[in-house]
């Protein structure tokens, strides 16, 4: 045995850990461009509900000039940013933590209320962080399937409930993969469970409803997820923030990373927060987007979408394999979501982007529509 071996014998590993299955995030665009022998800006990329229009001229500009502070820590409790996200969410910055996108806050809601064998509940098909980050807390996870339209099936998250004592319930809303909304008397029903609920409203500005978040300081058991991430363009900086109940927020300052958002997503993320009209007219263009698609891919015999109140549609696909449909606008060079999930396998998600990514992709689908003869 080598000396390395030796030292593994003794300090092995977590188990559950060396058992976990690996997770494959999205390929970058280097690698659909080395793959598809196309070059990065002919690549329509409708995979991640990213933003086409990018972040805002004030975002940017605030990035060109980051000197005097790049190499300064940040403030710890990012006072500016949540002076200004009180004006925007309408809560008192007491209340609201920012972080390295809301997946750093999912992450951290996990360690402030999860042992190993504390049960979670998560309503699949959803996104897939609150899964991956229970997982890495040894959670039992409690799957409550939604029912066949997406919606959330609330009798039996009241038996899980109950059964496993569970101790946090992950919704979405808009839900991610299928756009849907979770109605206010949904809500009410699940906040009356003793378990505290964790509503991740990263979508929240394509929706055309008022987010809950000005529901948390009134509510004990309500924690609200919001992020740049979309609706801002910001996807790549990492910045997002939570609504917390003020009990919460005294233990979340004690377990967070001091310096957990950077100079630059902060400085970008308050320079979005002064620049709202012009981020709000790219929302506007992007929900256009998303109710065009609607329409046209129900042309499509192989595609049923779903109502969405988000910056995506969800398709399910019929007459030929999800997966063959993703490869064949591939080759188009139109990137889309396929899930090789239970729920999701006749399944695709489109992001909405730009007038001239739809017009690609429609292309490219019409083409498969010639190719397969379906
Ligand atoms: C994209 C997404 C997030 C991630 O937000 P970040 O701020 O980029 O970490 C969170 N929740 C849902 C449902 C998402 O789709």
């Amino acid at each position: 045995m080598t000396e390395i071996q030796q030292t593994r014998e003794k300090v092995r590993i977590r188990p559950d850990i060396a058992a976990m299955e690996h997770y494959t995030p999205t390929a970058s665009l280097e690698v659909f461009s080395e793959r598809l022998g196309r070059p990065i800006n002919e690549i329509v990329k409708l995979d991640a509900n990213e933003n086409p229009y990018g972040p805002s001229a004030g975002a940017l500009a605030a990035l060109a000039d980051l000197r005097g502070v790049v190499n300064i820590y940040p403030d710890p409790e990012s006072r500016k940013l949540r002076a200004l996200l009180q004006d925007y969410v309408g809560v008192s910055a007491g209340h609201i933590l920012v972080g390295a996108g809301a997946d750093e806050l999912i992450d951290l809601i996990l360690r402030l209320f999860i042992a190993p064998g504390d049960g979670v509940i998560n309503c699949p098909p959803t996104f897939g962080m609150y899964e991956f980050d229970a997982a890495l807390v040894g959670a039992q996870m409690i799957a409550v399937p939604r029912r066949a339209d997406f919606s959330l099936d609330v009798p039996a998250i009241e038996a899980a409930a109950h059964e496993h004592d569970a101790r946090l319930l992950f919704l979405c809303s808009p839900n991610n993969p299928d756009g849907g909304l979770i109605a206010p008397d949904v809500l009410d029903r699940l906040l009356a469970l003793p378990l505290v609920v964790v509503l991740d409203e990263a979508y929240a500005e394509f929706s055309g409803t008022a987010s809950f978040a000005v529901r948390v300081p009134h509510t004990p058991n309500l924690i609200v997820l919001r992020t740049f991430s979309k609706w801002a363009g910001l996807a790549g900086l990492r910045a997002g923030y939570g609504i917390f109940p003020l009990d919460l927020m005294a233990h979340l300052w004690k377990i967070k990373q001091p310096y957990n958002l950077n100079v630059a997503a902060d400085a970008a993320a308050r320079a979005s927060l002064q620049d709202l009209p012009a981020l709000q007219a790219n929302v506007q263009r992007i929900i256009s987007e998303r109710e065009r698609l609607e329409r046209e891919l129900a042309a499509f015999p192989f595609l049923q979408p779903y109502p969405s109140r988000s910056n995506f549609v969800l398709c399910r696909v019929e007459g030929l394999a999800a997966a063959d449909l993703r490869t064949a606008l591939e080759a188009e060079g139109v990137l889309v979501r396929y899930y090789n999930k239970p729920g999701l396998r006749d399944h695709i998600r489109i992001s909405a982007g730009t007038p001239q990514q739809t017009d690609a992709l429609l292309a490219a689908l019409r083409k498969v529509l010639a190719d397969h003869q379906v």
